[in-house]
C-alpha cells in the first residue's frame, strides 16, 4: 500500500492528527473514491497559485499538486502527504516541520503497486527512473526514514516517534 493509505491509517489511529487534502490537476484514478484530492483543471490550479492559496505546490510527472493553506483543526498536528519538492518548501517556511521519508520496501514493490493501481506503462517507467533521485533528496530532508513494508507496522513506528516528539514539545528539557 502507498503513502496515501499510510496517511489515512495514521489519522484513523490518532485523533490528534489532521490530514490535509491536496489539490491536483491529474485525473482521478478508477481505483480512487474521489475524496483523496480536490481534482481541478490546470487553469483553476494556476489561478489559485496566483492568489497565494497554497502553502506549497510542485509539478510532479506532468501534473500539479499543492497543499492549500491549512485551516487546521485546533490543537491538531497536520500531516502533509507530499513529494520532496514540496517538503523542501515547507521546511524553508517552517523549520520546525518534521519530515518523514516513506520508503517503498523495494523498487520492485513500488513497480507492482503503481501497476496494480492502473498507472500506464510510460508513467510507471518515468516513476521508476526518477525514484532514486527523489529518495536521495528525501534522505537529505528527512529526520526519520520509515519503510512502508506493512501499513500497520509502519503506522505504529510513526506514531511512536510522534509520541516522543510531542513529549519533547511539552517538556523541551526531556531527553531526545
Ligand atoms: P499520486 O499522483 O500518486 O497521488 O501522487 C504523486 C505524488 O505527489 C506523491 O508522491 C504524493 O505524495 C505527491 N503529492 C500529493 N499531494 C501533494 C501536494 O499537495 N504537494 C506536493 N508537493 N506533492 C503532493
Amino acid at each position: 500500500m502507498g503513502k496515501g493509505t499510510l496517511a489515512q491509517r495514521l489519522v484513523e489511529l490518532d485523533d490528534r492528527l489532521w490530514l490535509s487534502r491536496s489539490w491536483t490537476t491529474r485525473q482521478q484514478r478508477a481505483s480512487e473514491r474521489g475524496d483523496e484530492y480536490n481534482f481541478v483543471d490546470r487553469d483553476t490550479f494556476e489561478r489559485a497559485i496566483e492568489s497565494g492559496a497554497f502553502l506549497e505546490w510542485a509539478e510532479f510527472h506532468g501534473h500539479l499538486y499543492g497543499t492549500p493553506l491549512p485551516e487546521k483543526a485546533k490543537d491538531a498536528d497536520v500531516i502533509l502527504e507530499i513529494e520532496v519538492q514540496g517538503a523542501e518548501q515547507v521546511l524553508d517556511q517552517n523549520p520546525d516541520a518534521v519530515v518523514f521519508l516513506i520508503l517503498p520496501p523495494s523498487l520492485g514493490r513500488l513497480e507492482e503497486r503503481l501497476r496494480a493501481r492502473g498507472d500506464d506503462e510510460d508513467h510507471v517507467a518515468d516513476r521508476l527512473e526518477s525514484a532514486p533521485l527523489e529518495l536521495e533528496k528525501g534522505r537529505q530532508l528527512a529526520s526519520y526514514v520509515v519503510v512502508n513494508d506493512d501499513v500497520e507496522r509502519a503506522s505504529r513506528e510513526i506514531l511512536s516517534i510522534l509520541e516522543e516528539l510531542r513529549r519533547h514539545r511539552r517538556d523541551p528539557s526531556s531527553k531526545d
